[in-house]
């Protein structure tokens, strides 16, 4: 077993990656040590990279999106067995005793660790953490279309729970890429009529061919009003948000899985007439997130992906920071 791990790290904000090598903390009796197979490309990579939130500590190696198999285990590591495959999101350790914890929002605890803010993520060849933050990917899903799932999917999967999304609901969901399509998939299997906003009629089809009911462009005149119990912004822009809240139906919720630049800019009385609601998610508890698991196992569902080597690391997240990937980017070794 080698002693380094061997990563990919950013020594500097918005540095190029480069070979780096570290030397793991020593495998405690509640941690597994994952031989990294897959690591999806999130949009928060390239912020991380590029400390646009200012929270990066360098060198930044970065990767929340990991799928490996157990290749060790501590001692009282009871849930997984060596050579499972598993998966890593956002969150690789919470406290496990705070009241969201303890409530199962364990992705709300304030005190919570991210897979790649402080600590060294999955772009490298082995990881370290807590046996009880890896999940088990079901045996029929392809690991890299489970990659991206593990946190722009929750991110879906997870706001919609929160949303209390029924199978009767119709739903909206605003942009077709990395989050929207995954979106769109979970919301035709929960069994909801799935409307997409999109501003890239090209691609219509394939909304369609994802389970999509309606496309609709932006601002178009036969937008439907009252209809909406759900809309999941996935986009990064400032839109005009009063349209939306107007497309919901009386009680129905604007979910904000994405933030725009600017400060939402709503009116309160349509809220107040038809108690409607404009939330945030992201991420979701462990709970979530097996439960996303096993949905997407059940449906057949996985995130539509684009794939490169490790070594293509810096190639594949320009793709990413150029918003060039039609929807998902996952390094596979
Ligand atoms: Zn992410
Ligand atoms: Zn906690």
């Amino acid at each position: 077993m080698p002693t380094k791990f061997r990563a990919y790290a950013a020594r500097t904000s918005k540095a190029p990656l480069e070979a780096f090598e570290y030397e793991p903390a020593p495998l405690g009796d509640h941690d597994i040590e994952l031989a990294i197979t897959h690591c999806g490309i999130c949009h928060s990579d390239v912020h991380l990279v590029d400390n646009d939130w200012g929270i990066s500590s360098y060198p930044l190696v970065p990767g929340h999106e990991v799928v490996g198999r157990v290749a060790a285990r501590g001692k009282h590591v009871t849930n997984l067995a060596v050579d499972d495959i598993v998966g890593v999101g956002w969150t690789r350790s919470t406290c496990r005793h705070c009241a969201e914890c303890l409530r199962g929002n364990e992705s709300l605890c304030l005190t919570n660790q991210a897979t790649c803010v402080g600590n060294f993520g999955g772009f490298a060849d082995r990881m370290r953490l807590p046996g009880d933050w890896a999940f088990k990917i079901p045996a029929n899903l392809d690991p890299a279309s489970v990659a991206p799932m593990l946190c722009g999917g929750v991110a879906l999967y997870g706001g919609f729970r929160a949303a209390e999304l029924h199978p009767s609901m119709r739903v909206g969901v605003i942009g077709l890429g990395g989050l929207g399509h995954m979106g769109v998939k979970f919301a035709r299997a929960m069994g909801c009529e799935v409307t997409v906003f999109s501003q890239s009629p090209d691609k219509k089809a394939d909304a369609l061919a994802m389970g999509a009911h309606y496309f609709v462009a932006p601002g178009c005149a036969t937008a439907p009003l009252n209809h909406f119990d759900i809309i999941a912004s996935t986009v990064s822009v400032d839109l005009n948000w009063g349209d939306y809240v107007n497309m919901l139906r009386p009680t129905g919720k604007l979910l904000m899985l994405a933030a725009a630049g600017k400060p939402l800019n709503v009116s309160a009385m349509p809220l107040i007439i038809g108690r409607k609601t404009v939330m945030g998610s992201c991420t979701g508890g462990r709970w979530v997130i097996n439960e996303m698991l096993e949905f997407a196992a059940r449906h057949s569902i996985g995130a539509q992906v684009e794939r490169f080597s490790f070594t293509d690391a810096n190639k594949a997240l320009d793709w990413v920071r150029q918003g060039k990937p039609r929807y998902r980017a996952v390094l596979q070794a």
